[in-house]
């Protein structure tokens, strides 16, 4: 695309808005979206924009009109930050500046040259024709918000591209690069698709005054394509996203616009919108969505406190947990150092690791060649001198605080001043163990969770003495390894462990008072959990906590039994891997089957307690064990433990399989509304132990203010 002259840059234009830029290129006017950090479709944007094509369409020299971005974005979308207010619907609101857009008697082309997701892909749809640069994403996420496109992008998209890619498109809000739409037989979205190292905007130019004086038909004229099996789609799409509203809405969207004329299916996306816009769903996304940026935010620590440099990484241990950890830094390209105590435990570490990459080239999902870059990266160590250089080291040995202390003794020898020191630990004091080293400011707890290169939860475990700058350090490290970390204080449990303890005793005190597993895990999952407690538990294996149950009674003997748990356990039943546990497992299955067994022991506890048998609603259940969390975690919030409620929820959501569409423990008790709750959770366990409900959920209730 040389020898084309760049398009003239001017200063933005004068008046309220800063947020374009409008040059000509010969008969060609360049609107450039310029509304740093991602071109989001805000009023003064959306104002500058429109402001652009009057000024073309004023400009007798100018025959076409070209739309970009810049900074690799053409435009993320709406501006999220303006929703609910008056901002977010003024004039002109986003279907108007398209409808504009669609109605200019001068053509108009839209040079995608980066990101184009949700109103930004709906923007350029309006436009007559789209060039874009080979690895521009476009995308329709608003899904991931509980909402759908609300600006035409369910019925222009199926005009230009095949309704089930569209369908697909729409419901799961899952990325496409335009290289990829360019693939999809007989797509019409791009005219052009150019290499990365051309001028999108130059292609687009030279294509706006090709077509320039010639009429352009408009998306919305356009009959829908013909398309694949949109049955086949929903069927696929819709099982992943069970329990949620704005898929399915989505899909019928798509539907209506292969049967409908564009005003009735665009009047049918607008009512579904404004519906999904102001329900429980999207509000709890929309909530969970900035609590993860929220989660970034330390009070007390100024936001000029720079993180400390995390180049090497070492990882003491190869285990489950550190050889996990360690492909979370390879995965960045950050090299590792792992370290372990015998040779045959370090290969059997290398040797998962390789595996677990190979499994993912087997799959598709990863390159040969990749997975040779990242086992390149990893270097096995039996010396803890080969740690010396490593600015973090993670530790992720048996979780005994001998141990723990003979590792730290040694890492306070060889690590260089400055190195952060990590412990994985789950249930140690991070405190005692920053005090085996003479630099207790540089420890700190980096939770991960099982598998730690799957789970997006960190747990920052930040100690009496951890420095700001280490803590900073790995909030930092965790999210450029895509990690969701949030900061805990130092208690039994931390946040996430801490609370499912309260969850699981809610569990078994509803097998005491007559439900059965099954009822209970039924009831769990219907409210969104991936998995209810007893089948998780019959994956995990009861016989660890069982273990640390026999532990305790030795140590405090007149703590009472968990009679049921222990009996199923006397009975050799841990779960999948003994074949049995809380349901029966067929031979080589993973299906769990209610158990007669099972049956039969309760029903010998009911027999020597004399329980007089309760009934329970599946809703019932799912607030009893949801609201055992809620009580738990307003302890910690109490307590200080969690700096916040939403960081709370963000341990449940990224850690717990807690359905995001419900926003967490404090926000659905919120949304239920704190006295309900209070009053619920004294009713619930009134004839069991006794559990007053935490002071703060009290006192918040009695003051009609909210936990988030
Ligand atoms: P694991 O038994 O699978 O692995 C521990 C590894 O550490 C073993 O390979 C062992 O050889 C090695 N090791 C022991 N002492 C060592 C030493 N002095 N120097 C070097 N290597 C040594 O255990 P894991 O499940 O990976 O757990 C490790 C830590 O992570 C524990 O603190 C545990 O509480 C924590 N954790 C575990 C999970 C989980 O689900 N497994 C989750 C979160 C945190």
């Amino acid at each position: 695309m040389t020898g084309t002259p760049h398009p003239q840059r001017t200063t933005p234009q004068e008046g309220t808005h800063m947020s374009t830029e409008y040059s000509t290129d010969g008969d060609v006017a360049v609107i450039r979206m310029a509304k740093p950090p991602v071109n989001g479709l805000g009023h003064a944007l959306r104002v500058g924009i429109a402001d652009g094509l009057d000024r073309a369409a004023a400009d007798d020299s100018v025959r076409a009109v070209v739309i970009t971005g810049s900074d690799g974005f053409f435009s993320a979308g709406a501006d999220i930050t303006e929703f609910g207010s008056d901002k977010a619907t003024a004039s002109p609101n986003l279907s108007e500046l398209i409808g504009r857009i669609e109605d200019s008697p001068k053509p108009v082309v839209a040079a995608v040259d980066g990101t184009a997701f949700g109103g930004g892909l709906e923007l350029s749809l309006g436009a007559h024709h789209r060039v874009a640069s080979a690895s521009s994403k476009i995308g329709l996420p608003e899904v991931k918000l509980g909402l759908i496109p609300g600006a035409g992008g369910t019925q222009r998209l199926p005009r230009l591209l095949d309704p089930a890619v569209v369908a697909e498109i729409v419901a799961t809000g899952a990325p496409r690069t335009a290289a990829a739409v360019a693939r999809i037989d007989g797509q019409q979205l791009f005219d052009e698709v150019v290499d990365d190292s051309a001028d999108v905007v130059q292609a687009a130019v030279a294509l706006a005054r090709s077509v320039a004086g010639t009429a352009s038909v408009r998306t919305r004229d356009r009959a829908p394509l013909a398309g694949g099996d949109l049955d086949a789609v929903a069927d696929k799409v819709l099982r992943r996203a069970r329990g949620q509203e704005a898929p399915a809405v989505g899909l019928d969207l798509v539907r209506t616009a292969l049967t409908t004329g564009f005003d009735e299916g665009k009047a049918a996306e607008s009512a579904a919108f404004a519906k999904l816009v102001t329900g429980g769903q999207s509000a709890a996304l929309r909530y969970a969505f900035f609590a993860e940026r929220a989660a970034r935010k330390i009070p007390g620590i100024d936001a000029a406190v720079q993180p400390r440099v995390v180049e090497r990484v070492g990882v003491v241990g190869a285990g489950t947990m550190g050889g996990g950890i360690a492909m979370n830094f390879l995965n960045a390209g950050i090299p590792v150092t792992i370290l372990e105590m015998a040779q045959d435990a370090l290969d059997r570490g290398l040797a998962t690791i390789r595996r677990n990459y190979q499994a993912q080239v087997d799959k598709g999902k990863l390159s040969a060649e990749k997975l040779e870059q990242r086992m390149g990266l990893l270097t096995p160590s039996m010396q803890y001198s080969d740690l010396a250089t490593a600015d973090l080291v993670i530790e992720a040995v048996f979780e005994d605080m001998e141990v723990k202390k003979q590792v730290f003794t040694r890492l306070d020898e060889v690590a260089k001043p400055g190195a952060v020191l990590a412990s994985n630990t789950s249930t140690l004091d991070v405190d005692a163990i920053a005090e085996f080293t003479d630099r207790p400011a540089d420890v700190l707890g980096m939770h991960f969770f099982s598998p730690a290169n799957v789970m997006a939860l960190l747990e920052v475990v930040r100690g009496a003495k951890t420095a700001d700058d280490v803590l900073v350090a790995a909030l930092d490290l965790g999210k450029r390894v895509g990690k969701t970390p949030v900061v805990s204080g130092v208690c039994d449990g931390f946040i996430g462990n801490r609370m499912l303890h309260k969850y699981r005793d809610a569990a078994m005190a509803l097998l005491r008072a007559g439900a059965t597993p099954h009822q209970v895990d039924k009831a769990i999952e219907g409210f969104g959990f991936a998995m209810g407690p007893f089948r998780m538990q019959d994956l995990a294996g009861g016989d660890i906590g069982w273990a640390v149950r026999k532990r305790q009674y030795a140590e405090n003997p007149d703590m009472p039994r968990d009679e049921i748990a222990d009996e199923l356990c006397e009975m050799g039943r841990y779960g999948q891997k003994t074949g049995a546990g809380w349901y029966d497992y067929e031979s080589g299955s993973r299906t769990p089957k209610v158990s007669t067994v099972v049956h039969e022991l309760l029903e010998r506890f009911h027999h020597r307690h004399g329980t007089a048998k309760q009934e329970f609603t599946e809703e019932e259940i799912a607030q009893r064990l949801v609201f055992a969390l809620t009580d738990e975690g307003a302890r910690i919030l109490d307590e200080g433990i969690a700096l916040r409620a939403s960081d709370i929820d963000l341990v449940y959501l990224a850690g717990y399989g807690f359905p995001r569409y419900r926003g967490g423990p404090m926000f659905y008790a919120d949304r239920v509304g704190l006295p309900a709750v209070v009053e619920k959770l004294r009713g619930f366990h009134a004839g069991d132990e006794g559990w007053e409900p935490a002071p703060l959920l009290v006192r918040r209730a009695q003051e009609g203010a909210s936990l988030t």
